[in-house]
């Protein structure tokens, strides 16, 4: 599943060739994603202008000069670029058809591009935000974004008072901070040293520092490493993916801890699998 470390490096590879753009017309061959493409968004976005190409949690905000667009890749949705005479395939549910530019590779001019949306699942989606897409009823209730300076530490101390809810449920809870999926809340928590099963309100303002100073390296960590997938974000493959990450703890049940040799734990914490280290985590 794409997390946020894959929506901004997608974000990242199709900006490029989004921003200040015209749209010639978005071909919808399937509406029925997680929610219904509205109808009537191909006349909303044919012939405007894309202003930019924004990201908030997991969603892609592509901003136009008639409003903003909402796009969501779900469990398996992937955005690449093409050109227009590419034939779709079946899980290929819509394209954004856009001008060519003078500095556009050689390999396809004269041609429109095209961004293809392909998601077998079709957990993904794409809905209109209109003018001020914050108040979107997808967006209105989300927490801070965890690479901004609005995450801190203290931000999670404050908000974890009286809280009894396992500090791992807790971060990955999106209305406390977006982004943090399963595999960033384990591998954030053992940066920190914080015992995944500990009751959140009863973390120091310590331990949250280190907390909130491991969500952002754990993520910012990922986007430098999905950048190096992205020169071939044309013609390419749009899959991120899970490049090459390092993993401490997720996924390593009963191998040695990197850091002190105690057989990694797994558990399941609301559903999802967790994994932690019982000798470097408190
Ligand atoms: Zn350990």
């Amino acid at each position: 599943m794409p997390e946020l470390p894959e929506v901004e490096c997608t974000r990242r590879g199709l900006a490029p060739w989004l921003e200040s753009r015209h749209i010639r017309a978005l071909v919808v061959r399937n509406r029925r994603l997680r929610w219904l493409i509205p109808r009537g968004l191909e006349e909303r976005l044919a012939g405007t202008q894309v202003t930019a190409l924004e990201r908030r949690g997991k969603y892609l905000l592509m901003r136009t000069r008639a409003g903003t667009a909402l796009m969501h890749l779900g469990m398996s949705g992937r955005m690449r670029v093409l050109t227009a005479d590419t034939a779709p395939d079946r899980h290929d549910h819509f394209d954004l058809l856009l001008e060519t530019v003078k500095t556009d590779p050689k390999s396809v001019a004269g041609s429109d591009i095209c961004i293809r949306f392909t998601d077998p699942r079709r957990f993904g989606c794409l809905l209109w935000a209109g003018h001020d897409p914050q108040t979107h009823r997808l967006l209105r209730d989300l927490g801070p974004e965890p690479l901004l300076d609005e995450f801190s530490g203290e931000y999670l101390w404050r908000k974890a008072r009286g809280r009894t809810v396992a500090i791992k449920l807790f971060v990955m809870n999106a209305a406390v901070v977006v982004g943090v999926g399963n595999i960033y809340a384990s591998e954030a928590l053992f940066r920190a040293r914080i015992d995944p099963r500990r009751a959140t309100g009863r973390i120091s303002r310590r331990d949250m520092d280190e907390l909130a100073a491991a969500v952002r390296a754990v993520l910012g960590e990922a986007i430098i490493a999905g950048g190096t997938t992205l020169r071939d974000f044309y013609n390419g493959a749009g899959e991120p993916g899970y490049f090459g990450r390092h993993l401490c703890v997720y996924d390593r049940a009963d191998q040695p801890c990197r850091c002190c040799g105690t057989p990694v734990r797994h558990i399941v914490q609301g559903q999802r699998s967790t994994y932690f280290c019982p000798g470097c985590q408190r």
